[in-house]
């Protein structure tokens, strides 16, 4: 099993609401398991701030799927949620990002890990420390102690 941590965010139609469906159906997609989620955080959106605040949660699941299966069944939840593409950093009903997969390391097309932004997000940063042990080390990033401090 692999240990992945995933972000999601929710600014549109009912976001409390979304986000707590959110970790049902995370938990619902094939040979994955939920195994801690942080509590809901409001934040102001980054970008545009003429749109809703956001409410943003971090999970921890086990899977067995790869990086990139995972991202396609994450993107199917986004689709289901009525997700619109609209502009970057825009409004969104539901938004999926894997952090931190295992200790993996990527830079591809489709996917880099961990999240390159992760390190500047404190509407990441403050879930994943809370869900995980005091110095935790994000893969390429370092000690989330650390990381909090410099933001
Ligand atoms: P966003 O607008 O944040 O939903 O970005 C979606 C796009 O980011 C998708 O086309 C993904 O292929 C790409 N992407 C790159 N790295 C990641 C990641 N770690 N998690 C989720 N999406 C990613």
């Amino acid at each position: 099993m692999n240990q992945v941590y995933i972000g999601i965010g929710s600014n549109q139609n009912h976001p409390h609401f979304r986000v707590q469906r959110a970790f049902k159906q995370i938990n619902r997609i094939h040979e994955t398991r939920l195994i801690r989620k942080s509590s809901l955080y409001e934040t102001v959106p980054l970008g545009p701030k003429f749109q809703p605040n956001f409410i943003n949660a971090v999970v921890e699941i086990e899977t067995m799927l790869s990086p990139n299966k995972l991202l396609e069944e994450l993107q199917l939840l986004e689709k289901n949620h009525n997700r619109k593409k609209t502009k970057r950093w825009g409004p969104r009903s539901l938004d999926l990002d894997i952090l931190i997969y295992e200790q993996v390391i990527m830079d591809t097309e489709k996917l880099i890990i961990p999240h390159p932004g992760l390190k500047y997000r404190e509407f990441v940063l403050i879930p994943l420390y809370e869900i995980t042990s005091y110095g935790y080390k994000v893969p390429k990033y370092g000690n989330i102690n650390k990381l909090i401090k410099n933001l």
